[in-house]
């Protein structure tokens, strides 16, 4: 048995494309385009290139990108102050402070400063808690993602058997949260879970969210089960001095078993910023007080 492949680039293309004639729509009914500020502090190579293709693609999206770049050694203080101003701009309807900040500031405490109905990345105590009693909020975006790409493989998620493992409070918990409210009956695994592939061997639903490069073995999956693999983890190369990216997952053991594959790269990944700027736009709706259709998007 081969399993299925779960195109996330193809999904996340198909995601950004609808936001855009809904953000198309916003503009003509609002009169102002969609706004989404991102902050980062630093410079940090990674944080530089997920800040570049998160302005693009809200850019090309039909959306207004407000970046704020600080040094590092910018005093916490001020970053506040800059949420603070976010929080009452009437163009910015989502605002995101690009995650690792230097080790002088509060994460928690910069992430609390943010609005919540700006909390496009779903990280503020009241979005989590939104999202555990099931209020609307903003729900952190790789594992809204992950939701997405299930519903559109497996339809229903009533009465499955989900596994999450990873209890991150970006993706792990609130996977958890979100398989719960589909119903799902929710097994949370982390590193100190016991007989690990035995409990993942009952799941229906496998969400690899460790950071570990290809733990979950092809054993320890149920035969037609659906495997969300979110980890990125970079390993040597065959060719000497290259790496390559590979997930939690052994993919090419678990084709061999699974009914379907998040793929990486080409899985996961390409969703977290399709749902940011899904975020953005139903932030846009709500902070302008128009009507978005529950099943618009
Ligand atoms: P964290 O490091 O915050 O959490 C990892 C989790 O894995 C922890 O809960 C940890 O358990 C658990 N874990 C570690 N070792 C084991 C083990 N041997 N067996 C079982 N569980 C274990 O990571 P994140 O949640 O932030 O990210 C997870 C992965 O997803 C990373 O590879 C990251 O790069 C990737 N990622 C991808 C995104 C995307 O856009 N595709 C976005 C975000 C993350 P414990 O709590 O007990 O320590």
């Amino acid at each position: 048995m081969t399993a299925a492949i779960i195109d996330g680039k193809a999904f996340a293309a198909n995601l950004r494309a609808k936001v855009g004639e809904l953000a198309a729509a916003f503009e003509a009914e609002a009169g102002r385009k969609a706004g989404l500020a991102v902050v980062l502090v630093g410079e940090d190579p990674a944080s530089q290139v997920y800040v570049r293709s998160k302005g693009k693609q809200t850019v090309e999206a039909g959306m207004a990108s407000f970046e704020h770049r600080l040094p590092a050694e910018t005093p916490e203080a001020d970053l506040l102050a800059l949420v603070e101003q976010l929080n009452t701009d009437p163009a910015v309807d989502g605002i995101l402070v690009q995650l690792p900040l230097p080790g002088h500031m509060d994460e928690q405490k910069v992430i609390s400063t943010i609005n919540p109905d700006k909390d496009v990345d779903g990280f503020h105590v009241i979005s989590a808690g939104r999202l555990a009693v099931g209020q609307p909020g903003f729900v952190p975006c790789t594992p809204l993602g992950c939701l997405m790409l299930l519903k559109d493989r497996l339809g229903s998620l009533s009465g499955l058997d989900a596994v999450v493992i990873g209890r991150s409070n970006i993706v792990g918990k609130p996977m958890a949260q979100l398989l719960l409210a589909e119903s799902c009956t929710v097994t949370i695994a982390h590193s100190r879970t016991q007989n690990l592939p035995e409990v993942v061997r009952r799941a229906d639903i496998v969400v690899a969210a460790v950071g570990r490069a290809e733990m979950v073995k092809a054993d320890w999956i149920k035969p037609g089960a659906t495997v969300i693999d979110v980890g990125i983890n970079r390993v040597p190369a065959a060719e000497a001095g290259k790496t390559r990216l590979v997930g939690d997952v052994d993919y090419a053991g678990a084709m061999d078993v699974a009914g379907a594959v998040t793929p990486v790269p080409g899985g996961v990944g390409p969703m977290t910023i399709a749902v940011l700027l899904r975020n953005t736009l139903v932030a846009a709706y709500r902070n302008a007080g128009l009507e978005l259709a529950a099943d618009a998007i």
